[in-house]
């Protein structure tokens, strides 16, 4: 099918229930492992691809430039349908399924990771209103994101913690029917440029109160008087993504917007990452393959010695390594995307995933650098860009360290069990 009708297409009603019904049959194959993707699934990775193609790697170093939001490119994205998949159908969204969400965001991430993140951070933003959101508050917020091209943010970090998401400060106090929040945070992707924010904020003062019970999930809007954003940080990559500390002064939030109810705030926050951790391993794996391709044509067009550097032995196998590293990275967010889109708990293979992933894509990129020679440390080829955007893979969504301290619990207590 050709780009534009598959553009013309996705915008069918019909289009999109057919989406629905073919992601469905696929992830739930009655013949066990099952690698092969479905037509729907094919053409959207054809989407994404041919986007990341013709919109994203053509602008991608003006962007990491000039570190300008990629406005442009999120409007021609959320027009397209490569936006927002995951929105319910019941409100007027594709229903896509998590491993759907991997295959566009790993096409996009080949494009520009910066882009991608600026895409996928909207994802995170949304999906405690997704699964913790009662049907007003989806309909109001997520239904929003489909009427325009705007975007959310997840506020969590904050200046003093990070990793310990229990040691945040920022307060919520209820008056009346209202919620007043006061605060910083800290490291908000799309913190200045988003049309709402999921909040997490204390709103149980006693320290001894467990962090399942002493946090509030709060949907604020960014009109909110008090709420300012800071400067755009300038960050070591992934600079057209929008990345801001954000200052709440006596935020005023209607108890309307509070997910779940008091002190359930905790667990969505920590939650969303099930689903969320799947499309950023993805998103690292795109990195990944984009240094194999750039590495495997460099090597076959740079001669040293009177043949192709791939010819040397030394530089084969490092171009093995990384394949290598891509083919099994992607079966690590398939495999946890697959887990959470049959309804099974898939923390444990979400954090091997984007540990894993955010790991090759480094080593990837460090070895990709190392192919170009002196080239690879110039910002006139991509591979430079490559290294300093994929750093941030080992840091966001729960550091390397975080998560090997999810998956070493798990085998603990499973092995405790096994005992
Ligand atoms: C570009 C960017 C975008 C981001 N986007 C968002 C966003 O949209 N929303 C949001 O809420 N946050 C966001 N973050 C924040 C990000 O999730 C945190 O930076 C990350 O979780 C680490 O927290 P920290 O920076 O406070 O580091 P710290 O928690 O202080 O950790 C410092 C170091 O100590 C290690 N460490 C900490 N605790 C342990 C431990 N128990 N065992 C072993 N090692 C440990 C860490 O792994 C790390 O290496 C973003 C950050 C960046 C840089």
């Amino acid at each position: 099918m050709a780009f534009q009708q598959i553009q013309r297409a996705l915008l069918r009603p019909s289009f999109r229930a057919v989406a629905k019904l073919q992601s469905c049959n696929a992830s739930s194959s009655p013949n066990g492992y099952n690698f092969a993707l479905n037509d729907t699934q094919k053409e959207f990775q054809e989407l994404a691809r041919k986007f990341a193609r013709e919109e994203i790697i053509p602008v991608a170093a003006e962007y990491d430039k000039t570190g300008k939001y990629p406005w442009d490119i999120i409007k021609k994205a959320w027009e397209i349908g490569l936006m927002n998949g995951h929105i319910p159908q019941e409100i007027g969204g594709m229903g896509n399924s998590v491993f759907d969400g991997c295959l566009i965001a790993e096409e996009l991430a080949y494009g520009c990771t910066g882009i991608m993140t600026a895409l996928e951070a909207s994802g995170l933003g949304q999906t405690p209103v997704l699964i913790a959101g009662n049907k007003e508050q989806q309909k109001k917020y997520l239904g929003r994101l489909l009427e325009e091209p705007l975007v959310a943010a997840y506020c969590v970090t904050e200046p003093g913690a990070g990793s310990d998401v229990s040691g945040i400060k920022t307060r919520a106090e209820k008056k009346g029917d209202e919620w007043i929040i006061n605060g910083q945070k800290m490291w908000i992707t799309n913190g200045g440029v988003a049309n709402w924010y999921f909040v997490l904020a204390r709103t149980n003062p006693d320290p001894k109160c467990p962090a399942g019970k002493a946090f509030t999930g709060f949907i604020v809007e960014r009109e909110t008087p008090g709420l300012t954003p800071g400067r755009k940080e300038l960050n070591m990559g992934q600079r057209a993504s929008d990345t801001r500390g954000i200052t709440f002064e006596d935020v005023r939030v209607p108890k309307e917007n509070v997910l779940v109810g008091e002190g359930a705030g905790f667990k969505i926050a920590m939650g969303t990452f099930d689903k969320t951790r799947p499309p950023v391993a993805a998103g690292a794996v795109g990195l990944a393959q984009r240094c194999l391709d750039e590495a495997l044509k460099y090597a076959n067009e740079r001669k040293t010695f009177g043949v192709p550097i791939a010819h040397h032995q030394a530089v084969a196998f490092m171009l093995a390594d990384m394949a290598v590293g891509v083919e099994t990275s992607r079966l690590a967010w398939m495999k946890s995307a697959w887990r959470v889109d049959q309804g099974q708990r898939n923390s444990y293979e979400a954090a091997i995933a984007k540990c894993y992933a955010a790991d090759v894509a480094n080593k990837c990129a460090t070895d990709a650098v190392q192919i170009f020679g002196g080239n690879g440390f110039n910002s006139e080829y991509p591979v430079e860009k490559l290294m300093r955007d994929a750093k941030i893979y080992q840091i966001y969504e729960g550091t390397s360290q975080i998560q090997r301290i999810i998956i070493s619990r798990s085998i603990l207590d499973n092995a405790k069990q096994m005992s």
